[in-house]
């Protein structure tokens, strides 16, 4: 990690996807707009800096599912929970989402 950010242009998301994907080290989650986005949502998260979020992440997952999960979300992010239109009556986290468009939530 530290010396992949020496590299001109390489912060911490790209660093994680190369050392995940080219070398088998998971040693963070890759956090882009998506993974940001959902994560909050789904209540995982109260932060919107990368890093902050990336270390909210980091304790809730096996360390081996850190990429996956990243990619799974961003999948997840363009098909499913878009940033406008989450298409919640379709999303198989409805259940789980504290953010869910489709329930009536009781006032408080
Ligand atoms: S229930 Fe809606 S807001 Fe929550 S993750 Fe699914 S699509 Fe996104």
């Amino acid at each position: 990690m530290a010396e992949l950010l020496t590299l001109p242009g390489v912060a911490r998301k790209t660093a994680n996807v190369v050392l995940a994907n080219a070398f088998g080290i998971h040693h963070g989650v890759t956090v882009d707009t998506h993974v940001k986005r959902l994560s909050h949502r789904l209540g995982l998260t109260e932060h919107t800096d990368p890093l902050r979020v990336e270390r909210d992440l980091m304790p809730l997952l096996p360390q081996m599912d850190w990429e996956n999960w990243s990619i799974r979300l961003i999948y997840h992010g363009r098909s499913v929970c878009d940033a406008r239109q989450p298409a919640c009556q379709r999303c198989v986290l409805s259940d789980l989402c504290p953010n869910n468009q489709d329930v009536q939530r009781p006032r408080s």
